[in-house]
């Protein structure tokens, strides 16, 4: 079959499991022909597939159409222009999370020297881009999973940024429990679903993404209440705590925020018009 067969062909049978199933198959295609680019593929339509690509590509496919994610099967996301490694164990970033990233370098920017400490590691999408972006920073990434530590680490790497981040081993606070570690910044992405709503989460997030980075405990909101009520103790004067939140969990999470002294507090817009931000400063 030809490139452009295949385009045609698999488009079709991935419609029902993805929203972006051309994509999909340019994508699968490009890493089945050895990491081509898309440009490739697009002047070459008219070629035949190999055996062993034609062989590698059907197993992708498969793959595909069972529900795992694209990101597990290229073993690769895009955030923030960088590239990330990722596989299962790892939470896929998403690109609201870049509107968090944004946000913090944007108030960051003219300051030097921060110190920074991102909560649930994951990929390492917050703690690398923002030492990426923030080119003075060091960052501390924190995670309980062993998984995401590896994956940030090895992303670390990749993306020229290892000498100004330590990622540790943590449950929340407590792995610097016994320090007087304090940071200019403190920032999390947390597991935020409520437990009744994983099961309606689609099959390529509920039954293929570490479960520990999406359930939030029955309102969604528990890990903004800990962390918040934890970080007054790590926390310099003026700093600032910055979250991902929930479609709907904006006001809630200002609330939390307020109610343990903070002050300030602001949301900010993913793409889409949802209050996917709230930053607040700690006087
Ligand atoms: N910080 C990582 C991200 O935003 C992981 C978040 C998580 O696992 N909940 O992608």
């Amino acid at each position: 079959m030809t490139i452009k067969d295949i385009i045609i062909n698999y488009s079709k049978k991935l419609e029902n499991i993805s929203d972006t199933p051309r994509l999909d198959v340019e994508i699968l295609l490009e890493k089945a022909l050895g990491g081509v680019d898309n440009l490739y593929i697009r002047l070459n339509l008219n070629k035949e597939l190999t055996k062993d690509q034609e062989i590698l590509f059907n197993d992708f496919i498969e793959d595909r159409l069972k529900g795992r994610p694209i990101a597990y099967i290229v073993e690769n996301r895009e955030f923030m222009g960088l590239d990330f490694y990722v596989k299962e164990g790892v939470l896929i970033p998403r690109p609201d999370t870049e509107t968090l990233v944004e946000e913090l370098i944007d108030i960051c920017k003219s300051k030097e020297n921060l110190h920074i400490l991102d909560i649930g590691t994951g990929s390492g999408a917050i703690t690398i881009s923002l030492a990426k972006y923030l080119p003075t920073s060091m960052v501390k990434s924190l995670d309980i999973s062993d998984i995401p530590l590896e994956v940030g680490k090895q992303n670390a790497i990749t993306n020229g940024v290892s000498e100004r981040i330590e990622f540790i081993k943590s449950d929340l606070f407590n792995s610097i429990e016994n320090t007087d570690m304090k940071f200019d910044v403190i920032v999390s992405n947390p597991p935020y679903i409520p437990k009744c709503d994983i099961d309606t989460l689609h099959t390529q997030v509920k039954d293929y993404e570490p479960y520990n980075a999406l359930e939030g405990g029955e309102d969604g909101l528990d890990f903004y209440r800990k962390i918040t009520a934890q970080s007054k103790k790590y926390i310099k004067e003026n700093g600032i705590l910055a979250y991902e939140v929930g479609h709907d969990q904006a006001k809630d999470v200002a609330e939390i925020m307020v109610n343990n002294g903070y002050t300030n507090i602001y949301t900010k817009k993913d793409l889409q018009g949802i209050d996917r931000v709230v930053i607040g400063y700690k006087l």
